[in-house]
């Protein structure tokens, strides 16, 4: 069976969201296929599985964003086929869509770069699934080292990737065992708790500025995070790490932030496939090699202008989402599509309480500090789906600040926990 539209769309990400909702805006007519019933904000994932803000902060039901948009139908279902020649999507049941315009929104999966143990035995953070399951399996790690004698050995957190995501984690967790965790379970505890950033590259966020990077460092350092810089991880078993400078460092939660790939879905469809398993599309968004098929965020290598590549970013998914919508709409009314612009926000780091480094616009204006924590609140709040989201997470985060507490519930029980 196949049930045909105007507008197929795959993946209610940052981008597969930004469309649909700019076409639904316009009357045209969406299907937005998502494998979850929600949107979820991936950028605040790893406060999630530290407890510092709750699983309904960063995720809305896709319903509710689109109740009013009628001619957007909104599906929950997997889909496990595209063929790109010729617009149509299968899921899981077997059945087969078709749009006039097929838009591939899918995101992106962590790429564990073939490193022996990793996908079994890491803890990965890309989905909110993920970042429960990492917080149940850290406050299980907790609820059972607090339970051995006060002389047992180290309780070691590995966060394998030295970019934002790896910092942010890294941070989080540090912030968690210096502050909550004496008041939660004892000082004894604490002393026992650490965590390791590792990575191949020399540096922390080697995507930002010599002094951001020098920042960074400073403030991980000062938190207790233990760096190993400039070592790759060559294997993650279920009881440590081993890094390529022969390091051994015995640890029961390895997280993986070590880089992405692009999803499964495209791997059969027909489109060439670029770096990353990405498609690399043309200026103006669409596939290569076919006609009304779009690539978008994380799953397209993207250019801007001037041939650069774009990277794997909140902003450039929506942004690259919005302006599908507008070259699909003049695809339907016989205009012109246009070549995608990007407007360069910048790009920023979350580094612990009160210190951030942000690099803003273009030009990359480097701020740090509690100025750039200010304007990384401002930017996530921002970004944050729905206006219920915002406040309770501006809650949240106020009292994270002012009392170091965890109010948010992370369910400790083995079922969320399974990789240990
Ligand atoms: C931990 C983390 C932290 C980040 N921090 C930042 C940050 O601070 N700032 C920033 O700008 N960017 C950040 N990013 C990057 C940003 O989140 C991504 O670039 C952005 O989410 C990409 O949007 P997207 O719409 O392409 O994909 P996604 O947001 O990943 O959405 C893809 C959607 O497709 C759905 N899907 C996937 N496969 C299927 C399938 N087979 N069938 C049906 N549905 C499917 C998924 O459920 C998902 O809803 C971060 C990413 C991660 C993982």
């Amino acid at each position: 069976m196949t049930e045909t539209y105007q507008v197929v769309i795959v993946g209610g990400g940052f981008a597969g969201v930004a469309a649909a909702r700019d076409l639904g805006r316009k009357g045209i007519e969406v299907l937005l296929i998502d494998k979850n019933n929600y949107h979820q904000f991936q950028p605040l994932l790893y406060q999630v599985a530290t407890s510092q803000i709750g699983v309904s902060e960063v995720s809305r039901p896709l319903r509710a964003i689109f109740h009013r948009r009628r001619s957007v139908r909104v599906l929950t279902d997997e889909v496990t086929a595209v063929d790109a020649a010729a617009h149509t999507v299968t899921t899981v049941d077997g059945t087969t869509y078709r749009g006039e315009i097929l838009v591939l929104a899918a995101g992106a999966e962590p790429n564990f770069f073939n490193t022996p143990g990793a996908q079994e035995h890491a803890y990965p953070l890309y989905s909110l699934l993920d970042a429960t399951r990492l917080g149940g399996a850290m406050v299980n790690l907790l609820d059972r080292s607090d339970r051995e004698s006060a002389g047992a050995g180290s309780v070691n957190i590995v966060v394998v990737g030295g970019g934002p995501t790896g910092v942010e984690t890294a941070g989080a967790i540090a912030e968690n065992i210096k502050y909550v965790v004496p008041g939660y379970f004892s000082t004894a505890l604490a002393a026992r708790c650490h965590v390791h950033l590792v990575d191949l590259v020399p540096s922390v966020l080697g995507a930002f500025s010599v002094k951001s990077q020098t920042y960074a460092r400073k403030h991980l350092i000062k938190a207790g995070v233990r760096l190993h810089m400039g070592t790759g991880v060559t294997e993650v078993r279920d009881d440590g790490v081993t890094l390529a400078d022969g390091t051994t460092i015995p640890s029961k939660i390895v997280v993986w932030a070590g880089g992405l790939k692009a999803g499964d879905i495209l791997s059969g469809s027909g489109l060439p496939q670029g770096r990353g398993g990405r498609i690399d599309v043309r200026a103006d968004l669409t596939a290569p090699h076919v006609d009304g098929v779009y690539v978008l965020g994380d799953a397209a290598n993207i250019t801007d202008a001037r041939g650069a590549h774009l990277p794997q970013l909140g902003s450039v998914a929506q942004q690259s989402g919005a302006w599908a919508a507008r070259n699909i709409h003049a695809d339907l009314t016989g205009g012109t599509r246009e070549p995608f612009r990007y407007t360069d926000k910048g790009y920023m780091a979350m580094v612990g309480r009160g210190a951030a480094v942000a690099e803003i616009g273009r030009k990359r204006v480097q701020m740090q500090g509690p100025l750039a924590f200010i304007a990384w609140l401002g930017v996530h709040v921002a970004l944050l789906s729905g206006a219920r989201q915002k406040a309770s997470a501006l809650l949240s985060w106020a009292d994270d600040y002012l009392t170091h507490t965890r109010s948010h519930v992370v369910l400790g029980h083995p079922e969320v926990a399974p990789k240990e």
